[in-house]
């Protein structure tokens, strides 16, 4: 295949962009554009680490123009670069889209229709694949879905306890942080094949946080469900809440749909409970009783989903930390795992402190991990698979 692979993470003021050979997995640069609109800004890295040139006066005042900045920035680089796929992080791929897909006007239609279940995600999503069409005309545009690794679940996975209807109409546990779990289980089954096809809980605990039990590779169920709030509590979202509580707000405090949603995905979690950061780091090295209490509910949702995960597989044989404060934090792992030894979890605290592939005691039951995610990665495969595919001709 001649040509790179550019991956792109559009959020709702950010575009996470990398730039992949057409063979390796490691990427020739990677970038962010942060704050898209009057303040934007750009940083972008070689394979090494080493900031990059930028261009002079980068126009990021939206999705399209911080696009076109990074790829002038890109061609500063790297000249006369050729884009033979893009491949885009989409947060909902629906009931349907249980694989990546090329992304054609009639797909893209398709996936407007479940910008209502991702109101805040799936638009910026979209709307970086537009910036993308029209960046890169020629080029292949790939759409790799989070909730996709999730679609094999059963009925009881799947579905909420409300009348049938609204199952029909999509209203299901979806999971997220799919590609992220694509990545982790996958390296799992290169590093240790056997172990990959028992049963294994990987923890996503980043900004977004999840788990999610797999057996042989495969996702069983997640702590996530029909949206990204479910599950832990995470850096501004909720994480699980009872019904009522928001029934209460709605009629009691007369809170509207906007209302709620700001406060349940954006002023809530670690920043909701510790009145101070969404940032775990801050929150470690602050010394006040609700930075302490924020944690400590972050963690005992944690260990409460090990136990309700672990009784789904019928027990676990691994469990593995990712993300940026599951890879991270030493603190984090050792209290999820203190006093589980009943399950089989023991931590090696020389390893812990070490952030070690393997943090679990020699003679532990279930090998506790840390494996660095790398969702960018996921979507560069699968883009390059694709783009590789459509080369062929036609049989
Ligand atoms: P995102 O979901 O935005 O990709 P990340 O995976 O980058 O988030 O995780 C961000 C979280 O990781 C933040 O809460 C940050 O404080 C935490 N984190 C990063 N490094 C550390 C560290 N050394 N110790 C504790 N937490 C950390």
């Amino acid at each position: 295949m001649k040509g790179v692979i550019l991956t792109l993470n559009a959020g709702s003021s950010s575009l996470k962009f990398a730039l992949f050979p057409p063979e390796g997995d490691t990427p020739l640069a990677t970038g962010l554009v942060d704050r898209i609109g009057a303040d934007g800004m750009m940083k972008l890295k070689d394979s090494g680490g080493g900031a990059l040139p930028l261009p002079q006066g980068g126009d990021y005042t939206t999705h399209t123009q911080s696009l076109a900045t990074a790829l002038a920035a890109l061609e500063m680089s790297f000249p006369g670069l050729t884009v033979a796929a893009v491949g885009h992080r989409v947060v909902h791929g629906g009931p349907d889209f249980a694989a990546p897909i090329r992304v054609d006007q009639t797909v893209l239609a398709a996936l407007d229709r479940f910008s209502p279940f991702a109101p805040l995600h799936q638009p910026h999503n979209l709307a970086g694949i537009r910036a993308a069409i029209e960046t890169f005309p020629e080029a292949l545009q790939v759409a790799c879905f989070d909730t996709a690794f999730h679609r094999g679940h059963s009925f009881e996975n799947d579905a909420f306890a409300l009348p049938r209807t609204y199952y029909d109409k999509g209203v299901r546990r979806y999971g997220f942080h799919g590609l992220s779990y694509d990545y982790v289980s996958g390296h799992l089954a290169e590093i240790d094949p056997d172990l990959a096809r028992g049963r294994v809980v990987i923890a996503h605990l980043g900004n977004g946080a999840s788990m999610c039990a797999l057996k042989d590779g495969r996702s069983v169920t997640s702590t996530m469900g029909f949206s990204a709030l479910d599950g832990l509590a995470m850096g501004t979202r909720c994480g699980q809440i009872d019904p009522g509580a928001l029934l209460y707000l709605m009629q009691q405090e007369g809170m509207d749909g906007d209302a709620i949603s700001d406060l349940l995905y954006k002023r809530s979690g670690l920043l909701g409970l510790s009145g101070l950061s969404h940032d775990m780091r801050q929150l470690e090295a602050a010394d006040t009783p609700e930075a302490r209490q924020a944690i400590g509910y972050f963690i005992a949702r944690i260990r409460r989903e090990l136990g309700g995960l672990a009784a789904v597989l019928g027990g676990i044989d691994a469990l593995i930390f990712t993300a940026g404060i599951g890879e991270n934090s030493p603190a984090v792992r050792a209290a999820v795992c203190e006093g589980m030894d009943w399950l089989g979890l023991t931590v090696d605290a020389t390893r812990n402190a070490q952030n070690a592939p393997v943090v679990s005691d020699d003679g532990g039951k279930v090998r506790v991990m840390v494996l660095p995610t790398n969702e960018e990665l996921v979507i560069a495969r699968a883009a390059r698979r694709l783009a590789v595919g459509s080369e062929r001709p036609a049989a």
